[in-house]
């Protein structure tokens, strides 16, 4: 036999089985799957998805020609199962057509329903059901399906209106009604044959009368489908390839509106909000499919203690709910419980959470759909361990059935969802650090310090930050800029800080001086209140409420299981006590980064950072690193201490030193009144620190290499620290880590001070402890020679954020003027700020494992860029045989449960 490209289902059979996604699409091998294990599904059949890719390779034509004995037996199946007849005019069987793809691609592609309906069949129906509403309104929606998706009525423009939906909504102009159930069986007349003039008009054809002439119009845009532009964007973006093809259902319709013993509604096997186990669904009585979702009418509760529990929220007393909005328990005892047998059948064989739709036909159940349900956070977490204490699933379908993601809902506030129906978008950027803000605008850290202390909550509102805002990002609810990346400033410390931050809302005009912000043509003062969604980037006019997090016994269950099946460990990037502790109770096993030079903003310690910089000599310079000893001492202890036990990677100064210098005016005066130098001096060495291209300037091991002796101070400070730690009978164990190496002369010189300073300082102390001295590895050059650099290495640590930025050659902090862009025009398929780009700088970081490796074997390696707390990357790395990952506090969490993922699959 030829080759087979119909599998047909119905009456308890079927020729597929839910195992064959890619031969008929997950839709299709759902519905044979139902029809295998005893559910009413309406008989039909699918057309394979290999079928699909002969069409773009033989041709429409043959295709048909190859299909048409296929359909036509599969056709004469449905009749006999159906008891009528596909075109017949007193009997008329009607179908629906639908794509269904491997891999759920929503919206886009446009389903045909009533299809075989013509003038005289109409008629017929009419006989049939005695219910002319009903056949013409389904008979003008058919026409309006098939003439916008198949013969291409649709406008390309989405802005362009629908040629149908503008003849309805004239004819209600008309007849001076508002809904289109207003409008009577003539009106409903009245618009069929309007839409076929329309249909001649626009294709100069008439609307096509033959049943069979509809249904090959239907299958093959269908496939025509699969090709148009949203769809190809579609899998571009989700990485589907073009060779899977579609599948085509074709299933006999079946009507919720044929009177009062009909129905149709959708239904949830648990709360798909909180993870309940509850059946949880709605219901319409004599109703088609899309009135449940279009809120024409109120839908019903399924359930008697859902009708219930909605009735209270509506103030209805129990009398009136039982009289007017009885639940399908109570007004359908029967069908509800033929219902509830197939929920629990349908979950407990898919083993999972099912996302159901039926209709009701004059006292018959059919099932329609049934497919893994979209859930909440909460309800992901919650659903899971159920089912795992229910038997249903084991510890590592548990793991991975989580999509580490979504945990971020319940990790940070978020908005009140009833709260936000009411509220002005007037802008958007990225969604740079989760979380959801309310609070007064101000526009500077100082201000964002001093009304913080005086009561009021705030959104800090920055063109773009700089570690001078850092107080006033700590005092603020939430920061919001106007430039900047996934992995500009104000993103990583927010994030850092677990603070909510939308950034690089590019459409926003700040005034600074005029302490105003445009947005949305509208101009937002100093004071005035603001919110903004960390998780999405929105950003909103006015006070929004919000709702704490709050992580329950579930959530610790599924952090323990992920402990328990990981390879890699998690650490936190912390430059806080603070922030160490609350990475340490979401179970991160040591700190990743320390980024030191956040340490040299608080309190006076800025002001012995300046004087350093401004010396013009060693000895002056040594005299005011003196001075910074003593703080960064407390501080190392603090943090190592927080993080007893555990290694505590603590960063040699990295950034560029004209970001410690005042650049305005007023401070520069300040600054050399304070030191006692004329201020001309304090200019000429801020313009000398002036640099073209800072990022690739003098910062890092540049530094360090060029004044050793701050490399001196913070070795000194790190060692100390631990030492009077250890004196306190406490485990600290510093691993002091060299940033910006390029090669290995130049990390090499930077390592031996920081050995040279501990033999010191053991000499001086008489005591000797263990310490690790490694390398950032974050520019290309970096891995091209990672080989040397471990000779003279304890550790590597990738700094994913520097090496996107220099293999790309994208500036982190200015990438936000071009990359939407070309993550549209699919140009990027990520930002690679956000997740690692694995074809390019994966590359290179596998180079780097490799031959680092290779020439120290137990060579320790890790990441701490941002990525490392981000689930397709923590993959990469597992992949790659890291020790470790490393990311911000609130996303230690995400990163358990990625590399546990990573480590079961
Ligand atoms: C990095 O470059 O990935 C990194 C962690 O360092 P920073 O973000 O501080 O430059
Ligand atoms: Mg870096």
């Amino acid at each position: 036999m030829d080759k087979k490209r119909v599998y047909t289902f119905g009456d308890g059979k079927a020729e597929g089985k839910a195992d064959m996604k890619n031969l008929l699409g997950g839709k299709g091998a759902n519905l044979a799957e139902m029809n295998l294990i005893g559910v009413p599904v309406p008989p039909g059949f699918t057309i394979t998805t290999d079928t699909c890719t002969e069409y773009y390779e033989l041709g429409k034509e043959k295709v048909v020609e190859l299909l048409k004995p296929e359909v036509e037996t599969a056709i004469a199946e449905l009749e006999k199962l159906m008891n009528s007849k596909f075109g017949d005019i007193e009997n008329p069987m009607l179908v629906s057509v639908r794509s269904g793809a491997r891999a759920s691609m929503p919206g886009m592609m446009d389903t045909i329903l009533n299809l075989g309906l013509n003038d005289a069949v109409v008629e017929g129906l009419t006989r049939k059901t005695g219910n002319e509403r009903f056949v013409w309104d389904s008979y003008r929606r058919f026409i309006q399906m098939y003439g916008d998706v198949v013969l291409g009525m649709k406008p390309e423009n989405k802005n362009d209106i629908d040629p149908f939906e503008e003849i309805i909504e004239k004819l209600k102009e008309e007849k001076g009604v508002h809904l289109d159930t207003d409008l009577t069986v003539d009106n409903l007349k009245e618009l069929v044959d309007k839409f076929k003039a329309a249909v001649k008009n626009q294709t100069g054809n008439d609307f096509p009368d033959c049943a069979y002439e509809q249904l090959w119009g239907a299958v093959c845009s269908v496939f025509d489908s699969w090709m148009n532009d949203r769809a190809i964007l579609y899998r571009k973006m989700e990485n589907i390839p073009a060779e899977w093809g579609t599948a085509v259902n074709v299933q006999a319709m079946v009507f919720g509106n044929m009177g009062d013993t009909s129905a149709t509604g959708v239904c949830f096997t648990r709360d798909a909000a909180t993870g309940e186990d509850q059946l949880i669904g709605e219901y319409l009585i004599n109703a088609q499919g899309e009135d449940v979702v279009a809120g024409i009418r109120t839908p019903l509760q399924v359930t008697k203690i859902g009708s219930q529990s909605w009735a209270q929220l509506a103030c209805i007393s129990e009398e009136e709910r039982i009289a007017k909005y009885p639940s399908m328990e109570e007004a359908m005892p029967e069908i509800y419980k033929e219902l509830d047998t197939y929920q629990t059948k349908l979950e407990n064989h898919y083993r999972d959470m099912q996302d159901l739709e039926f209709t009701v036909q004059e006292g018959k159940l059919w099932m329609l759909q049934t497919r893994n349900g979209k859930r909440t956070g909460a309800a992901m977490v919650k659903i899971a361990m159920d089912m795992l204490r229910q038997g249903v699933i084991d510890e590592k379908a548990a793991l991975l059935r989580m999509d580490p993601n979504k945990l971020d809902e319940l990790l940070h506030p978020v908005f009140d969802k009833d709260a936000l129906k009411q509220v002005k978008v007037i802008g958007k950027g990225l969604a740079a650090s989760p979380g959801a803000a309310t609070g007064k605008i101000v526009f500077n850290a100082d201000d964002a310090s001093d009304w913080t202390k005086r009561g009021e909550k705030v959104i800090m509102v920055r063109i773009e930050t700089s570690p001078e805002d850092l107080a006033g990002m700590a005092a603020a609810e939430g920061i919001l800029t106007a430039r900047g990346g996934m992995t500009s400033h104000a993103a990583v410390v927010a994030r850092g800080m677990g603070k909510c931050c939308v950034s690089g809302a590019g459409s926003l005009k700040i005034d600074y001086a005029g302490k105003k912000l445009e947005a949305d043509g509208q101009t937002y003062n100093e004071g005035d209140f603001i919110s903004i969604n960390g998780s999405t980037g929105d950003i909103y006019e006015g006070k929004v409420a919000t709702k704490e997090a709050e992580l329950d016994e579930d959530f610790a269950a599924i952090m323990e299981l992920a402990g328990k099946y990981t390879r890699m460990s998690v650490r936190t990037n912390a430059d806080t006590p603070h922030d160490a502790e609350v990475a340490r109770k979401f179970g991160a096993q040591g700190i990743g980064l320390t980024r030191t030079e956040h340490m040299f903003f608080e309190g006076d310690r800025i002001k012995a950072m300046r004087e350093m910089i401004l010396a013009s000599t060693t000895e002056d310079r040594e005299k005011a690193l003196a001075k910074l000893l003593p703080y960064q001492r407390d501080d190392f202890e603090g943090i190592l201490a927080a993080m007893e036990g555990y290694g505590v990677t603590i960063r040699l100064l990295d950034p560029p030193l004209h970001e410690f210098v005042p650049h305005e005016e007023k401070a520069q005066e300040e600054l050399a009144q304070e030191m006692g130098v004329p201020v001309e001096m304090v200019k000429a060495k801020v313009n000398q620190l002036h640099e073209f291209n800072p990022m690739l300037g003098h910062r890092g091991c540049r530094l360090g290499n060029t004044y050793p002796e701050i490399t001196r101070m913070q070795a000194r400070a790190i060692i100390e620290a631990a030492l009077n730690l250890k004196q306190k009978g406490i485990d600290a164990r510093p691993e002091i880590m060299v940033p910006l190496t390029g090669g290995l002369k130049e990390y090499k010189m930077q390592a031996d001070v920081i050995r040279q300073t501990a033999e010191q300082i053991f000499a001086e102390r008489g005591e000797r402890m263990d310490y690790l001295v490694g390398t950032m590895i974050e520019i290309p050059r970096a891995c091209l020679v990672a080989d040397a650099i471990a000779t003279e290495a304890d550790f590597f640590s990738f700094g994913t954020n520097d090496l996107t930025q220099m293999t790309f050659g994208y500036s982190r902090d200015d990438a936000g003027t071009f990359l939407p862009i070309y993550l549209d025009l699919g140009i990027l398929k990520n930002d690679p700020f956000q997740a690692i780009d694995q074809e390019g700088v994966g590359l290179l970081m596998r180079v780097a494992v490799e031959i680092g490796r290779k020439s120290k074997e137990n060579l320790k390696i890790g990441i701490c860029g941002e990525h490392g707390g981000e689930p397709s990357s923590v993959e990469f790395c597992n992949g790659m045989g890291m020790d470790y990952v490393s990311c911000s506090p609130f996303r230690v969490p995400i990163a358990r449960l990625a590399a546990a993922k990573a480590a079961i699959k």
